[in-house]
């Protein structure tokens, strides 16, 4: 049968590998030997659902929006991933990595990031485990994402600017990737999406397929079956969405939809939409969709909420849309803002911008009344709420 997930060589269909300097194999190879054993261990499984269910605070709910649903005439469950520790899914994925590090005897810790979502997750996992962490953020993101800066720092991390090129998000990852390569024996990278060179963008999916192994439980026991029609997350580097997907890549009866962030419109020279302007090419050692110029530099991506704001999608992502197995839909800032602050109106729930997008796609894209479609909840919306301020002159 077709797959959608990696193979062995961490390829989705054309999109995935290694594609990485000869200077970094030792490290990635390590980690390619021994994630799946790893994963396997009694032990790590253990302390992983342990500190999922204690520390992050899941299950999280799978809950019905009714009045979301009436609005739109389907019906709509929410995955509440907002309520995770630290306001979004990405604590999963670190709570992952650090326990890997620890079994593969890393005792040093670095990350890059860009909106400071995952340096903060990051540090979170750090401070937890008493594990010395150096987070690389390009100079401008630092001077944008004060906040953020901060939270890491009370957390105990370093944050280290990067400070050539644009100074955002690539020159960090270029700073993150030098670091690894001086310090192969006692370091372990954590990447924060469904991105990089193999097995991170595998790996990365299985800590975030928690999300669809507990929807499938909560579905059967509101709506006696574990298959919803659709799945709906949105996509930044991908990993709510591959969580989210993930249980159900291989079955046809299950929608797959995407959603990106279009920005001020796919075509005004600012936007993150990867799928519909990406071509085929290699960023951070994966051979992916990327948005690129004729000649092959990366495009500086543009949207509104700053987990979007990506220049590329993980390989799996890639091949869902090349072989048309997922949906791909673009929806712009203003429409994104609009739908957030629906949500809070109808449901009492402030959503983080990134899962705006998501939410979005119900007013152009129906759905028969008894769909059941769940969307992914990936945030909360505290951490935006100066751009909530700003854009609706609260
Ligand atoms: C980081 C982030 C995203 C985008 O990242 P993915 O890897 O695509 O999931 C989406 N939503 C929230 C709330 C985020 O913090």
């Amino acid at each position: 049968m077709k797959s959608y997930h990696a193979d062995k060589r961490g390829y989705y269909g054309d999109f995935g590998g290694a594609f990485i300097p000869e200077m970094l194999y030792p490290n990635c190879e390590d980690l390619r030997q021994n994630y799946l054993n790893i994963m396997e261990e009694p032990s790590f499984k253990e302390e992983f659902h342990q500190l999922l269910r204690d520390y992050v605070g899941r299950p999280t709910p799978l809950y019905f929006a009714k009045r979301l649903s009436e609005k739109y005439n389907t019906k709509i469950y929410l995955k509440r991933e907002d309520l995770c520790h630290t306001g979004a899914h990405k604590v999963n994925n670190t709570i992952g990595q650090i326990l890997m590090a620890k079994k593969l005897g890393k005792n040093r810790i670095i990350a890059e990031t860009g909106a400071g979502q995952h340096g903060v997750a990051t540090a979170t996992v750090c401070a937890l485990m008493g594990i010395e962490c150096i987070v690389y953020m390009g100079e401008i993101d630092i001077a944008r994402q004060a906040p953020n800066v901060a939270r890491m720092k009370m957390l105990g991390a370093e944050v280290r600017p990067a400070t050539s090129g644009s100074k955002t998000l690539k020159d960090a990852t270029n700073e993150a990737i030098r670091d690894w390569i001086n310090n192969p024996v006692d370091t372990h990278y954590i990447i924060g999406s469904v991105v990089g060179p193999h097995p991170y963008p595998d790996m990365v999916a299985r800590f975030q397929s928690v999300i669809s192994e507990e929807i499938k439980t909560q579905l059967q026991e509101k709506e006696g079956r574990e298959n919803p029609d659709y799945v709906v997350a949105c996509v930044g580097g991908g990993s709510n969405a591959a969580g989210a997907y993930y249980h159900y890549l291989d079955n046809p009866e299950v929608g797959i939809i995407a959603v990106e962030a279009a920005g001020k419109g796919i075509h005004s020279g600012e936007s993150a939409a990867t799928s519909a302007l990406g071509k085929v090419g290699i960023i951070h050692g994966s051979k992916t969709l990327l948005m690129q110029t004729q000649d092959g530099q990366i495009t500086e991506p543009y949207s509104i909420s700053a987990g979007l704001d990506y220049p590329g999608v993980g390989p799996m992502h890639a091949h869902l849309y090349a072989s048309g197995r997922g949906e791909f839909i673009s929806i712009t800032d203003d429409d994104a803002m609009k739908a957030g602050l629906e949500l809070c109106k109808l449901e009492g729930i402030i959503p983080a911008i990134e899962t705006s997008h998501a939410l979005a796609i119900f007013e152009d894209r129906k759905f028969n009344p008894d769909d059941v479609v769940v969307v992914n909840l990936s945030g909360r919306g505290d951490k935006d709420l100066q751009n909530y301020i700003d854009y609706f002159k609260l």
